[in-house]
């Protein structure tokens, strides 16, 4: 919603990777909160994106929501949206995203990642040549600055070092859209966020696969002994930091985002044992008992921890969900949407284990 103080005021904002998981709730946010915006979802449809997460916004926005099947690393069809549309905001969310999956095949991650991020910042700077009232904002997260010790927090200016190839893939990324920025002139936005977590996320990741799998009566893996640590977001809290920085956002800047919201894998998979037991008791024993320690993740980073004061301080953002309501909310969509989970565990993926290297 457009607010005094904001120095950009978009129209035509082109998502990428609006299928996804954060991609489909920033969609909806930007639909349902600003009535004169004009939204381009712009996904490949991978494993991770659907137009299930995307049912009713053709027909409930169809003057105001487009969508365009295709791959960011197509340079003819980016520059081809960008002929057809009068794009000035590009929100980029499209990546591939897991951790495991890209100890397994890193290959995507480099070329949907690196090079779909490049295709983009170069579409965009022929689009806009020397327009400054455009803004090109770049979603990325806070796995780029590596593994912290039992203290500290992840500031803006903490220095790279990523893990995975995933968090190594996002780290590329982020040097290039600043390059364009300090360059070209561009003007880019980066965001570096926590573990989100809340409805339409793939179940690969760590709180949904945990809910689909209890409620199958499967076991709860839990990796290592469970002390890593992570900061977790709702996701629209995350969706309202975008669009906060979208508009209010300084040319050129980086802020990291999260929920000041610290949990060990093994507590929050507890908790979540805990409320599914609440609301769907089991006749006998609790959700604990299905959890399994299993071998650990290669390159496993012990602990994340953000600083989101600059975020806060400039752009008067912070997160309104209480993480214990988000996570109820989070469990009653993923019990309320059986259809949806059951075509992804039938056709995609089935909770199998992902990024053990093989050796030989
Ligand atoms: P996701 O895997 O759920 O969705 C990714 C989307 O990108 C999918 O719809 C997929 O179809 C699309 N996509 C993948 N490759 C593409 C390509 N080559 N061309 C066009 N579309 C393509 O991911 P997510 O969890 O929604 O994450 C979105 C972004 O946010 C990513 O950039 C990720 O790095 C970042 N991020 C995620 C988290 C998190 O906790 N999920 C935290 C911080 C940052």
């Amino acid at each position: 919603m457009a607010d005094a103080s904001d120095n950009h005021r978009p129209a035509v904002v082109l998502v990428t990777g609006g299928a996804g998981f954060i991609g489909c709730n920033f969609v909806r946010h930007l639909l349902a909160s600003d009535e004169s915006l004009r939204v381009i979802n712009y996904d490949a449809l991978t494993y991770a994106g659907s137009q299930a997460n995307l049912a009713g916004l053709d027909t409930t926005y169809a003057d105001r929501y487009r969508f365009v099947h295709a791959d960011i690393c197509d340079e003819e069809a980016v520059a081809q949206v960008f002929k057809e549309e009068q794009i000035d905001t590009v929100v980029h969310l499209a990546a591939e995203s897991h951790v495991d999956r890209s100890i397994n095949a890193p290959g995507a991650f480099l070329s949907t990642n690196i090079t779909g991020t490049y295709v983009l910042l170069q579409a965009a700077r022929a689009a806009w040549s020397d327009r400054t009232d455009v803004r090109f904002h770049h979603v990325s997260t806070d796995e780029v600055y590596g593994s912290l010790g039992a203290e500290g927090l992840f500031l803006e200016t903490t220095p790279y070092d990523p893990s995975s190839p995933y968090s190594a893939s996002k780290a590329a990324s982020d040097h290039i859209v600043r390059a364009w920025h300090r360059t070209y002139g561009l003007p880019v936005t980066i965001s570096n966020c926590s573990n989100n977590y809340g409805p339409y996320q793939f179940p690969e990741k760590l709180l949904p696969l945990m809910i689909t799998n209890a409620l199958a009566g499967k076991s709860l893996p839990v990796y290592g002994n469970g002390k890593n640590v992570r900061d977790w977001l709702f996701v629209g809290d995350h969706c309202g930091a975008i669009d906060a920085i979208v508009r209010r956002g300084t040319p050129g800047a980086t802020y990291n985002v999260g929920g000041c919201n610290e949990w060990a894998n093994i507590d929050i998979v507890n908790l979540l044992c805990d409320q599914l037991q609440e609301l769907v008791p089991l006749d006998s024993g609790s959700y604990r008992d299905l959890i399994t320690f299993v071998q650990d993740r290669p390159g496993h980073d012990m602990r994340y921890a953000i600083d989101a004061s600059l975020i806060d301080r400039t752009l008067g953002w912070t997160p309104l969900h209480k993480f214990e309501n988000g996570l109820k909310e989070t469990i009653e969509w993923y019990l309320a949407n059986g259809d949806w989970i059951e075509e992804i565990r039938r056709t995609k993926y089935d909770g199998q284990r992902l990024g053990i290297v093989d050796k030989k």
